[in-house]
């Protein structure tokens, strides 16, 4: 959340997306200093400048367009899948949990949570999807291969558990979260697939030819009808 990733997402057809927002929340956190750092030489009695109005518009837009891009790409995906449902982790949850006051009035800026659900809701509304505000509670500590809590630990995107198991962080969290709300197993995943904001688009990191195995390519066994599949949109 934040500094790594904007959202994770495991779908029960195997499926796992990651959409990377380290470059996107740096900038937006480069265009918040530079506005406290123009507030604090405003002359006594002034509170903004059309510098510092021109700098909000600015970041609002830029988030704006990333976020609406981002939940269009993730509802395509989706909706090829087959999904019916988007679980999403409620954020205030974690935010308030985990993070130091600081990070935490900077990451609710940028996530506008509600706003956020708001504009997955509506996008997910024209592709016949229903979402779902669930709160995302321990997942990220939860082994999903031995459900340990205490021991596990979590070192930048590595989840680690002493039962060996080893993941990526937030894909890892994610699968937890859709364990817990959809009423069947989640099967073996493909490899994920990650996206990358290029200011435009949302564009899919090729994987290192060594990596590709056609073993891992999965058959999309959707029959048309969406009941019964669900994704979740880990944000933490
Ligand atoms: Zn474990």
């Amino acid at each position: 959340m934040g500094a790594n990733n904007l959202v994770a997402c495991t779908t029960t057809t195997g499926q796992q997306y990651l959409y990377e927002g380290r470059d996107l929340f740096d900038r937006f956190r480069e265009t918040t200093e530079e506005i406290d750092r123009l507030q604090s030489k405003l002359r006594e009695g002034r509170y903004s400048s059309q510098r510092i109005r021109r700098l909000y518009r600015k970041r609002t837009r830029r988030r704006d367009h990333a976020q609406d891009a981002l939940v269009r790409d993730l509802m395509e995906r989706l909706y090829a899948e087959g999904v019916a449902t988007v679980y999403v982790g409620d954020l205030t949850d974690v935010l308030s949990t985990h993070w130091r006051a600081e990070v935490n009035e900077k990451t609710h800026q940028f996530w506008a949570f509600r706003a956020f659900i708001d504009r997955l809701s509506h996008t997910a509304e024209e592709y016949g999807i229903s979402v779902g505000v669930r709160s995302e509670a321990d997942t990220t500590r939860t082994c999903p291969a031995c459900g340990e809590q205490e021991d596990t630990d979590r070192d930048g995107d590595v989840f680690r558990c002493p039962c060996g198991h080893e993941a990526h962080a937030d894909l890892c969290a994610s699968r937890t979260f859709l364990e817990r709300q959809a009423s069947e197993p989640v099967g073996p995943m493909a490899r994920p697939v990650r996206l990358k904001w290029d200011d435009h688009n949302w564009s899919e990191i090729l994987h290192s030819p060594e990596r590709a195995s056609p073993n891992e390519k999965r058959t999309n066994q959707s029959t048309g009808s969406q009941d019964g599949k669900f994704a979740s949109v880990g944000t933490a």
